[in-house]
């Protein structure tokens, strides 16, 4: 999935998640933050490099250990610290932009991690990164983007 495509992820997602408008620009940073291991790792491994959860793109900057991780602070933090309840969200909000990112890949062939080696993987096996599937599915998401707006200044949602 492209940034463009995980952006507007990230604001449905947001939307749909209720996050709180303050924490909106978290979730679109938690929407792009998984592919910060672009900047690390191979995209595709040399010949002969053994690909692993830490050496690849879609490793485990993409494993669902860390939803839940950020998960469990998140609930760990409001049970605890409830007063500072308004921070936490700045957490959810991140939480749930991380959440679309992985969803979203999730939809292609490539899919995520989702044991203890870059494979086994998860995918619905949907669609190629940059294809015709994810231009379909960026007008969905900018679709449902629009309508939430307008049920939102509506009152109805
Ligand atoms: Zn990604």
């Amino acid at each position: 999935m492209l940034g463009t495509t995980h952006i507007v992820g990230g604001l449905v997602f947001a939307y749909l998640f209720q996050v709180p408008n303050y924490a909106i620009p978290l979730a679109v940073i938690g929407s792009v933050f998984p592919d910060i291991d672009l900047k690390f790792t191979y995209y595709i491994p040399p010949k002969g490099v053994k690909t692993t959860l830490w050496n690849t793109h879609r490793g485990i900057t993409h494993h669902p250990i860390i939803v839940l991780a950020l998960f469990v602070l998140w609930v760990f933090l409001e049970k605890n610290y409830p007063k500072w309840d308004f921070y936490w969200n700045f957490l959810y909000g991140f939480w749930v932009g991380y959440l679309s990112h992985l969803v979203l890949d999730a939809l292609t062939y490539k899919g995520i991690p989702v044991g203890l080696g870059y494979h086994p993987r998860f995918s619905f096996r949907l669609m190629k990164t940059g294809g015709i599937g994810e231009k379909i599915i960026l007008v969905l998401l900018i679709a449902a983007f629009g309508g939430l707006i307008y049920l939102k200044s509506k009152g109805i949602y």
